[in-house]
């Protein structure tokens, strides 16, 4: 599975994860106008300073080993499922920023295997975005419940 088919299953999966952001709405493109809206994808927060800033919102996974019923993402559904590598998310926040078409990273994430290593590829794509790219834009990352305490320490 190719990086931008991971991105459709994964930023679609994105749009049920409730926040304090906007999710955009669905707007064909119709006469031949320019652009379309999506529900998924880009979505909206706000910074201190009162600005809209847009970000890319997306899973790390939604292969999840839990099956809470209300969640579109449980084991017993019939989805199509996709996992990042730490590094295609941070190659794909680094290129959207580039191009100018968002101002930070909204990642959340199902529970892959176990919540601590969920929790640890995460960190590791902070890690790649901070570090290697020394990205300094905003980052809204999931904590995953039941990980260690220590992993949380080290997303600060
Ligand atoms: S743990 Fe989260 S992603 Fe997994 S099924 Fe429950 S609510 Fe959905």
């Amino acid at each position: 599975m190719d990086i931008f088919e991971k991105l459709e299953i994964l930023s679609d999966a994105a749009k049920y994860d409730a926040s304090c952001s906007s999710s955009g709405s669905k707007r064909k493109n119709v006469n031949n106008g320019i652009g379309n809206g999506n529900f998924s994808g880009i979505c909206h927060s706000w910074g201190a300073d009162g600005r809209c800033i847009s970000l890319l919102k997306i899973l790390f996974t939604n292969a999840c080993i839990y099956d809470c019923k209300y969640c579109i993402n449980r084991r017993s559904n019939n989805v199509r499922r996709a996992t990042f590598a730490p590094q295609e998310i941070a190659d794909l926040t680094i290129n959207f920023y580039k191009r100018n078409y968002i101002e930070g990273l909204f990642l959340s994430s199902a529970v892959i295997k176990n919540p601590d290593y969920t929790m640890e590829l995460l960190i590791k794509t902070i890690s790649i975005l901070r570090n290697k790219y020394n990205f300094n834009g905003y980052i809204h990352c999931k904590t995953i419940p039941g990980c260690n305490k220590e992993l949380i320490n080290k997303l600060r």
